[in-house]
This record gives structure tokens, sequence and C-alpha cells, in this order.
């Protein structure tokens, strides 16, 4: 890299930060550009009267022991661990998941696996001997489970986090999420209570005592110390970027007080959507073909209803899943559960309840005040989990691009986004809603850190992280402990 260099980065969630940190580690100038007030993105841990709310709960889980190694200096003694307890609630019954084929029977009956069995088996005929085509989520989810696994516990959940038909979505989702998941690791894990030498399902996880939040905090307290000419600003929203040749870049941003200012790059990071970045990039502006596929590549919402409750503990759970259309919310978690730091006061408890939706749908469109009242109402009459005199206070979080969409011609769409950013020398994609990816933060920080490698002149490939075609749930104890990612006096 030349001496010169400075690279601007848009967004400071995971992603960004951690290509920041790589870069600033090594002594590279860094420019990061968020529109909010606080870093972290998605990962962002609200505060509210003391008790720490995550955007849902966050685990930390990465398969890549190279990152793992990343993660611990980062992060120090600020690591607690947690135990993975989730369940589902299906039909007025709490399933364990990932599934257990024990407690399906438990709870459904022997008739309900043996009918399970059967169309697991018509599937695996279908699928493997007469290579029926997986067009869709719900073929890959049948091909995988069969369709009366897939009926109960993916198709009325997928649903609700989507709102669009499993037969409308594309079935990458599922390869991402559960390629590699056989039900043969489900019975192994549950039928014969043995756990296999090579690989079991996740069982616990780490977490950062005081919310998720801390992670990208500490990347970027690490950017801030590298050195003076490195900066984050906030509330900075990037409104245009000026190609003026290859590695020379105006990034223009508007400030929350209306001023609109400028930074001059020779590397631009963006982590924005996917679907905004070619409609503010200007020599050349893009094509009506390119604008069209950009506003088609959208995101589900969310509404995070945080409640403070006047009552030891609520549940057992680090996650319980909500499938009935007619409660609000599709998950909850308890952050208690999950580190004692993040309620003031151990005699309470507090709640994080997850509404799925679509701006400007029937959710999105009521107010804070319903959304949790009713978020309460089900709480007390349809899971008997409170009683609402319980309820000390409620507070509502709003973010519009929570989930990339992957409805069937996503893909086409991002072809020809790429296609048209491709000419612009010296600008790189990373991150969940810059790739248009369903990544986690581990995802998202790994990308961010081979990004920075790249830059750095390595020959890495960023974009191959999130395409493992093994289920990300199972953890293989063959896997290989290095640490690639060591930078000498990068961590505090
Ligand atoms: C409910 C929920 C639960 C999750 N649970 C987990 C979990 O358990 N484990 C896990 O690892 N991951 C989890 N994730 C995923 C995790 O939150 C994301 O993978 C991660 O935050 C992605 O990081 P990112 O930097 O790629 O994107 P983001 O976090 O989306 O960051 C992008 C940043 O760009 C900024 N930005 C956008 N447009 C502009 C603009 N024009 N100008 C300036 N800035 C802009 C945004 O403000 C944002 O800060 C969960 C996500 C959700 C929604």
């Amino acid at each position: 890299m030349k001496d010169d260099e400075h690279v601007v980065i848009l967004g400071a969630g995971p992603a960004g930060l951690a290509t920041g940190h790589e870069l600033s580690a090594s002594g590279v100038q860094v420019s990061v550009l968020d529109r909010n007030d606080f870093v972290g993105g998605l990962c962002n841990t609200n505060v509210h009267k003391g008790y720490k709310f995550d955007l849902g709960g966050h685990r930390w889980f990465t398969k890549n022991e190279d990152l793992n190694t990343w993660f611990r200096r980062l992060m120090g003694d600020e690591i607690v661990w947690v135990e993975r307890i989730s369940r589902i609630y299906y039909d007025g019954g709490y399933y364990s998941y990932p599934i257990s084929i024990l407690n399906v029977i438990k709870n459904a009956g022997v008739f309900t696996i043996m009918h399970a069995g059967v169309t697991y088996l018509l599937s695996a005929v279908q699928y493997s001997i007469f290579n029926k085509s997986i067009d869709n989520m719900k073929d890959a989810y049948v091909a995988q489970f069969g369709g009366k696994l897939y009926d109960m516990f993916f198709r009325r959940y997928s649903e609700k986090v989507w709102g669009l038909p499993c037969e409308k979505l594309s079935s990458d989702w599922v390869s991402q999420r559960s390629a590699g998941l056989s039900i043969w690791t489900v019975i192994q894990e549950s039928l014969l209570q043995t756990k296999s030498d090579n690989e079991s399902l996740i069982e616990e996880f780490m977490y950062p005592r005081d919310g998720y939040v801390r992670i990208p905090q500490r990347m970027a307290e690490d950017i801030l110390d590298q050195g003076e000419a490195n900066e984050i600003l906030l509330e900075s929203t990037v409104t245009r970027i000026n190609y003026r040749g290859p590695n020379d870049f105006e990034v223009v941003y508007k400030k929350d007080n209306g001023e609109e200012q400028s930074v001059n790059a020779s590397k631009v990071v963006s982590t924005i959507p996917l679907g905004v970045l070619p409609r503010i990039m200007q020599n050349p502006s893009c094509s009506q073909e390119v604008i069209d596929a950009a506003k088609g590549l959208t995101f589900r919402a969310l509404i995070t209803v945080n409640v403070i409750l006047r009552k030891e503990r609520v549940s057992i759970d680090t996650w319980l899943y909500v499938q009935d259309e007619d409660i609000l919310f599709g998950r909850l978690h308890e952050p208690k559960n999950w580190s004692p730091a993040m309620v003031p006061d151990q005699s309470t408890t507090s709640l994080v309840l997850e509404c799925f939706c679509t701006k400007d749908d029937h959710i999105w469109e009521m107010t804070d005040e319903q959304v949790g009242q009713r978020c309460v109402e089900d709480l007390e009459d349809k899971l008997g989990f409170i009683k609402a005199s319980e309820v000390i206070d409620f507070s509502c979080v709003r973010s519009l691009q929570a989930y990339p969409v992957y409805d069937l011609d996503y893909a086409d769409k991002i072809a020809v986004i790429h296609e048209f950013l491709g000419q612009f020398e010296g600008l790189h994609l990373v991150g969940r809603g810059g790739t248009h990816r369903y990544n986690n933060a581990d995802h998202s920080i790994e990308m961010g850190l081979l990004l920075g490698r790249k830059i750095l002149g390595q020959d890495v490939d960023y974009m191959d992280v999130n395409t493992e075609p093994e289920y990300h749930e199972i953890k293989s104890a063959k896997e290989p402990a290095r640490d690639f990612y060591q930078v000498e006096g990068e961590c505090k």
C-alpha cells in the first residue's frame, strides 16, 4: 500500500469496524462514517433505565478458530459463557431447538414422529433418487427434513420472519443456515444421547458481559488508539460518492444538523445496503436497469419491544421461538439469562420481544405504545409468562434494515448491481447489507478482517465467508486452531 492511503469506511457496524481494525493495526489511516449516533449497527445494545437490551439476542459463535482467537484477544475478561437453551413454542407446547426426536415424541406422540418419518422417506425418494429440483425455501426444507417436520417447525416461523410464503423465498437462505445438517446428526444427538467424535450441535456460546455492543465498541476503541488521524464520524449519513478515477474518491455526507461535508478517499469500503450504494455513486451514475435492481433488494424490518419486569425470572431459555400467527412477536429472550450484568437489580428482570414486519405494514404502522401493549397482552394471555401488573416499563426500537430478503430473483439483481459497481476501482463491498447476504456478526467481522488483509495486499477471498456447505450450528472437533488474524499490538 502507498503511504498516503486513506480508507473511508461507510458504516460503523461490525463489518466496517473490523475492516478499520485490521487496516489501522497496520498503520493505514481510516475514517469510519455512520448515520447513527452510536457504533455497532444491528449489534447495538440499548440502555433504558439501567437495563441493557440487545437488538434481539446476539450470541458470539464461529467455527473459525482463528476468529475465536482474535475475539478472545479483543474482548479479554469481558467474555461470559452462556448455556444455550432454545425452544420453539408450537401448538401450546414447547419443543427443543435444534429439533430433538425424543422431545418431539414426548410432546407430540409416536404417531407424529411416524408421520414425520414417512414424509422424510418420501422426500428422500423424491429429492435424492428422482432428483426433484429445489426451487424455493419450502423445497429446501422439505428435502432436508420431510413435509411433516417442515410444517411443524419451519413453515410458520419462516413466514412470520419474512412475511412471505416459503414458496416465494429463495432456497439459498436454507443452504446458508442449515446446509449439511443431517437428520442423522439430530437423531444421534437426541435419540441415542451420544455425541459424535467429530461434530456436535452447539450447546454453549460466548457473550460480552455488558451486551453485544461491546464487540463493536472494542473495535472502535482500538481504531482510535492506533493514531490521531483515524476518526469515527457519527450522525454522518453518506449521500454521494464522486469517482474521480482509480483509487480517488470524494465521499459526501450529511451531518444530523443538515450540514454537508466531504472527505477524500483512496479506497472506499461500503457496508451500507447494496440496494442504496449504486444510487449514490456518481461519475458515472447508474442506469435505470441498475436502479430497478437496487430497488428490488429489500429488507424485512424489526421492532424490538424491551420490557422491564418486577419479577425475578420469566424463563429458562436463551431464545424462545414463537410460531403462532396470533402472537405479535416471533422470538423472545431474557437478557439476564445471558449475563446478570444486563439488569441493574437482580430481583427484577427484562425481556426483548422481536416483532418482524415490513415498513408501512400493519405492525410497522402501530404506535410504540400499541406494539408494547399488544406484546404484554400476548405474554400474559397467550403464553401465561407474566402478569401485566408486573410490567415496570417498556420501550420500542425500530430497525428498518434488519433482514436482507432473499426473494426468488435476488441473486440476479445482485449480479446487475455488481456489474455496475465493478467499474469503480478502489471500491469494496462488505457486510450484511453491504453484500445483501444473511450474515451473522461473526461472518461480517470475518469478511471485514479479510477485506482489510486484501487491501493490505494479501491474496485472500473475503467473499467466500458464509458460503461454507456446512451447518453453522455444528461444531466440528476437527476444526484446526490457528492464529491467522493476529496482528501484534492490535488489541488492548
Ligand atoms: C434480531 C437479530 C438477531 C441477530 N442475532 C445474531 C446473533 O445471535 N449472532 C450473530 O452473530 N449475529 C446476529 N445477528 C446479525 C448481526 O446483527 C449482523 O450480522 C451484523 O450486525 C452485521 O454487521 P454489518 O456491519 O455487516 O451491518 P450492520 O450492523 O447493519 O451495519 C451497517 C452500518 O451501516 C450504517 N449505514 C447504513 N447506511 C448508511 C449511510 N447512508 N451512511 C452512513 N452509514 C450508513 C448503519 O447505520 C449501520 O451502522 C442478528 C441480527 C438481528 C436483526
